[in-house]
């Protein structure tokens, strides 16, 4: 790797071209040798300073491209959907005026080069390339965005035969702001910082950005890890557009730490996900030699195939390799701010944006120039998918969460939006122990053009060439549902099984069953939507109880542990509302409501002991500790899609008389807490608040007393042997990047209710391990004797991790401690384990003290 490094790095002088006070020009970024056209409006005409003057504000940024779409007949722009916080994304369509005369059947043709039985009757020697051009999906890494404006005004403006040409060869898709909110976010701290005289100090605030920063979006979701999950509107919106056009090539302009230099893909050789073909990665390679030219000729030092790496499809840069595409992920040293001191001198911001206009530029060389390479690339992608999937044991995968269609339905809203081809089965399956429906199942035939999609989204990979991940190692998602479903060979599967085709999954129906009742009704706690819809009982001040038994109401009709009991006389509701109230409820939650109408059920009565009350859940997570990430995915859960009211609490506050209104407090991470503070959250403990805390809040919790938990010991291989160039790597493998482990759950413990199957998949990344209880019955969740599922991981952290705690929960003083190991809430696309979150919140008060040691 060292030696790669020094034969691909440039060896000219960083050349910062700029001095830190000097006023920039649209000179300084545009080529020499090229005239513009005078009637198509510069960037500064339009946003009223240069670019790199000040930050770009995502408002100005829009104004400019569609004065531009505007002036210029090569460009047209159209808005594919809006973020969180309702501002625009943006897509530029840029072309030669005479292609965007017949637009529509420039895409659809493009669009039949990924259909293996319909490519070969369209020419490739004779279409346009497509390239989808996107900035800073980290908003705060502005130089991809603030460059956008130049590059279409460059596209636009330039003249020439050269241009000419480009343009009547090339559609450009131009997404200037991958994520308008965090571009905003950091605009905003970056311009309220700068002085008249620039100053560079790395300590100024300017470059020390508050918590959580600009990169990432409203609900401080990382969107560049949501390409394949797609649980933010971003992104869904992105990826339509995507797959209206399945575009040649796409780059991904990211920024880096200030002391680096610049990155562009391939990344690490053997870190690349074996599903993606090798001619991806040469064609990526022969890409980057334009990027080297490019660079070279402004003097700009840069390196490719270390660092970086294309093995989890979640990213941009990964995203397209498994969509018959080629993704480049380029990385420019952040100024930051306006400048920072560098170990390169001075970091200029106009400097780092100069660097992503040439390598835009350049990447719409290399796409035009290997135009036919590359489309015939993408078309022997699709074919080549399809006789691989000839040769694979599995058929067909086919999934359902028999007591919960809504997480089922959440899956199946995935593989619609990635254009994947599935289908209800033609009759009842069965496989071993389960029987797969007509109208509860979905089968997904390997056998189509997205193979290779399928296979990434659904397979379980425990072997890799590498131990090294940019990122996470394993995402099996029906995994990640925690969906009953079984890969199905030629034994059992035959075309005949495919039902109805479905091209958008319809969320499942929800009901009263039986009517209005004068006396009581029930519902399980398995539908996803359960907790929101006690929650919403809850807020209407109804009084709920639970079952911790399980109820059988006559021979049709019984209910699992967890099943909510709505009682109908002397609430706040009369009965004629609360039967309203429910009907609206169980529809926008998915759920079965049902009726009952007497106290005396085969023997069970609604009013025994083993009901015990709900309480109102009032809610703070933790925040400005921890990791914003954890911490924005819970307020997600809590607030979009529970409909529940959560308050982000400054961490600074946890230790005043302010966390007396809630009941409940969730921590992501530890916090750092005076003796008097840390005494105040141990009494609000004491006198029954719940807290809760995930992942490295376990170890916090622990100690500091606040649970009595002890880890195991991890045998790490002796060190003596490894070598000076390898040490840094063998640590960096003691960790565990992120994988599928599975836990078994004791179906009857409150934080089990809702779950039917014993064994769950949960998603772990850090090596935390904690003794199993000696008590079964305060063990809720451990993992299994063989947990690992899908995704790295060392033998030492395999071995340490069997049969120790996934969760606990303890007591302290009439309060509980609950530690929930692993983060259930993982980028939002873990649906299986998001019902321990909720569990927690409704439940975690009521583990008896037995349990709760
Ligand atoms: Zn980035």
């Amino acid at each position: 790797m060292k030696r790669l490094m020094s034969m691909l790095l440039c060896v000219a002088l960083w050349v910062l071209g700029l001095n830190v006070n000097a006023q920039v020009s649209l000179d300084y970024y545009l080529p020499q040798n090229v005239t513009f056209n005078q009637d198509v409006p510069t960037p500064s005409s339009v946003i009223g300073h240069e670019v790199g003057e000040w930050h770009i504000t995502h408002d100005r940024l829009v104004q400019y491209m569609k004065v531009l779409a505007e002036a210029s007949d090569r460009v047209t722009i159209e808005e594919i959907g809006e973020t969180h916080e309702g501002r625009p994304q943006v897509v530029l369509t840029i072309t030669h005026p005479s292609n965007h005369v017949g637009m529509d059947k420039i895409r659809s043709d493009h669009v039949w080069l990924t259909y293996p039985n319909e490519a070969d009757k369209f020419d490739t020697k004779k279409m346009p390339v497509v390239t989808y051009m996107g900035f800073s999906i980290h908003g705060n890494e502005p130089s991809g965005s603030n460059s956008s404006m130049l590059v279409a005004y460059y596209m636009a403006a330039a003249q020439g035969p050269e241009i000419e040409d480009m343009l009547r060869n090339s559609v450009v898709l131009l997404d200037p702001s991958f994520n308008p909110d965090g571009l905003n976010r950091f605009a905003t701290w970056a311009n309220m910082h700068k002085s008249q005289n620039i100053n560079p100090d790395p300590a100024d605030r300017e470059y020390s950005e508050a918590w959580p920063g600009g990169r990432t979006n409203h609900y401080w979701f990382d969107l560049n890890r949501d390409w394949l999950p797609l649980q933010q509107p971003e992104s869904r919106n992105r990826i339509a557009k995507y797959h209206l056009w399945k575009p040649n090539v796409l780059t991904d302009h990211h920024e880096m730490s200030t002391n680096s230099t610049f990155f562009f893909q391939p990344g690490v050789p053997q870190r690349t996900h074996p599903l993606t073909p090798k001619l991806n990665q040469e064609l990526t390679a022969k890409i980057g030699e334009y990027h080297a030219n490019a660079l070279d000729s402004i003097g700009s030092l840069y390196f490719t195939k270390e660092g970086y790496d294309d093995f989890y499809y979640g990213k941009g840069s990964t995203f397209p390799d498994i969509n018959g595409g080629i993704g480049i992920l380029f990385e420019q040293a952040s100024s930051r701010g306006h400048a920072q001191e560098s170990d390169h001198g001075v970091l200029t911001f106009p400097f780092t944006i100069k660097n992503q206009f040439n390598t835009a530029l350049s990447t719409w060389k290399a796409s035009v120039d290997m135009r036919v390479e590359l489309l015939d690339y993408q078309k022997e992608f699709y074919k080549s998918a399809l006789r691989e999937a000839d040769g694979d044991d599995v058929e067909a995968y086919i999934f359902k969460a028999e007591k919960d269609p809504v997480r089922a339905f959440h899956l199946a809203e995935i593989l619609a939006q990635q254009e994947i081809d599935f289908y209800r089965p033609s009759r009842e399956i069965k496989l071993e122990d389960d029987t797969y429906s007509r109208d509860n199942s979905y089968i997904v035939p390997l056998k189509q053009r997205n193979y290779k999609l399928v296979k990434a989204m659904f397979e379980t990979r425990t072997e890799f060439q590498d131990s090294l991940f940019y990122d996470i190692s394993g995402w099996t998602y029906p995994m990640a549902f925690n969906m009953e479903y079984h890969g199905m060979s030629s034994r059992d599967y035959g075309r005949n099984q495919l039902g109805t085709k479905i091209d958008e999954p319809g969320f499942p129906l929800g009901n009263v069953v039986g009517g209005k009742s004068d006396y009581a009704y029930l519902f399980e706690w398995h539908g996803y939507y359960a907790p929101k819809a006690a929650n919403a009982l809850l807020e209407k001040d109804i009084r709920l109880k639970v079952a911790t038994e399980p109820i059988v109401v006559s021979e049709d009709l019984a209910f699992d542990r967890g099943a909510i009991l709505v009682t109908v006389k002397n609430q706040s509701l009369n009965s004629d509302e609360l039967f309203q109230a429910l009907q609206d409820i169980s529809i926008a939650s998915g759920l079965k409501i049902h009726a009952i109408n007497s106290g005396l059920n085969d023997g069970f009565s609604l009013g025994s002991r083993t009901f015990l009350n709900l309480e109102k859940p009032k809610l703070a997570v933790v925040v400005e500790a921890g990791s914003s990430y954890d911490a924005g995915e819970i307020w997600h859960l809590l607030d979009t899609r529970m409909d529940m009211r959560v308050t982000k609490l400054p961490e600074r506050r946890v230790g005043s008389n302010a966390i007396d209104r809630y009941n409940t407090i969730i921590i992501t991470g530890g916090l750092d807490l005076s003796e008097s503070e840390m005494e105040k959250l141990k009494s609000w403990i004491r006198n029954g608040g719940t807290l809760i805390g995930t992942g490295p809040a376990v170890s916090w919790m622990a100690n500091n007393k606040l649970t009595n938990l002890s880890f195991a010991e991890v045998e790490y291989p002796d060190t003596a042997e490894i070598e000076y160039d390898a040490i840094e790597n063998y640590y960096r493998s003691l960790n565990i990047p992120g994988g599928v482990f599975k836990t078994k759950l004791q179906l009857t413990h409150p934080m089990s209710f809702g779950y039917y199957r014993e064994e769950l998949p949960v998603f772990k990344r850090g090596a935390i391990f904690i003794e199993p209880s000696e008590s079964k019955f305060a063990n809720p969740s451990t993992y299994t004797e063989e947990p690992l599922a899908s995704g790295w991981i060392s033998d030492a952290n395999l071995e340490a991790m069997k049969e120790t705690s996934a969760i606990r929960v303890t007591s302290l003083g009439s309060g509980r401690v609950v530690s929930l190991v692993d983060n259930p809430n993982f980028r939002a696309f873990w649906y299986g384990t998001n019902k321990l979150m909720m569990n927690a919140i409704f439940f975690g008060r009521l583990v008896n003290g037995y349990a709760a040691k």
